[in-house]
């Protein structure tokens, strides 16, 4: 709908993976993994209001693979702060926007041992204990996953170095989910 979308085709297609952007329903039945993207998830929210988009993308988002980034993250969460609003709760985190405050609110580092970048980016302030901690900065969870469901506070498709190290453990969630299906 919005936000830091094409960036992330390199890392996708550096996996061999097909890249397509989506935003009608009819789209988001035909792929078999989404990236939520970083943007501003209250116009994200207002789009998908104005479109209609919420059913299908709740029923999308809850039976396949997502990794939500930054905004995306916000989508995925169970509760959201500063301010309150709706979001598709499919991962058991609660989450601040904007919750490194104005002074530090860009700033690019390295994640395990990979450059990305926090753009206006949410604090994690609580993850249920179901949930998996992969990476923390600055002692706070900054990726996070449960089941078949990702997110990341950061960016780490604005790293030109591809595969990002995210999309490739995104990937293997993918195909790991997709096995389990077969089996
Ligand atoms: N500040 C944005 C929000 O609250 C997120 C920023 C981002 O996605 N890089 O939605």
């Amino acid at each position: 709908m919005q936000g830091a979308v094409d960036l992330h085709r390199p890392h996708v297609e550096a996996l061999g993976a097909d890249f397509m952007p989506v935003k009608k329903p009819e789209e988001f039945d035909a792929v078999d993994a989404f990236i939520l993207p970083g943007g501003e998830s209250g116009v994200m929210l207002k789009l998908i209001d104005v479109f209609d988009l919420w059913d299908s993308l709740e029923r999308n988002l809850k039976s396949k693979p997502v990794w939500g980034i930054c905004a995306g993250s916000i989508l995925m969460a169970e509760q959201v702060t500063n301010p309150k609003q709706k979001s598709f709760g499919i991962l058991p985190i609660d989450i601040e926007r904007n919750g490194y405050g104005r002074q530090i609110d860009s700033q690019n580092t390295q994640i395990n041992g990979y450059e990305v970048s926090f753009i206006r980016a949410p604090v994690i302030q609580k993850v249920d204990e179901s949930v998996e901690t992969i990476a923390s900065f600055e002692d706070q969870p900054v990726w996070v996953k449960k089941g078949f469901a990702m997110a990341t506070t950061f960016h780490g498709e604005t790293n030109l170095e591809t595969p990002s190290p995210m999309h490739r453990a995104f990937m293997e969630m993918i195909t790991s989910f997709y096995a389990s299906k077969a089996a």
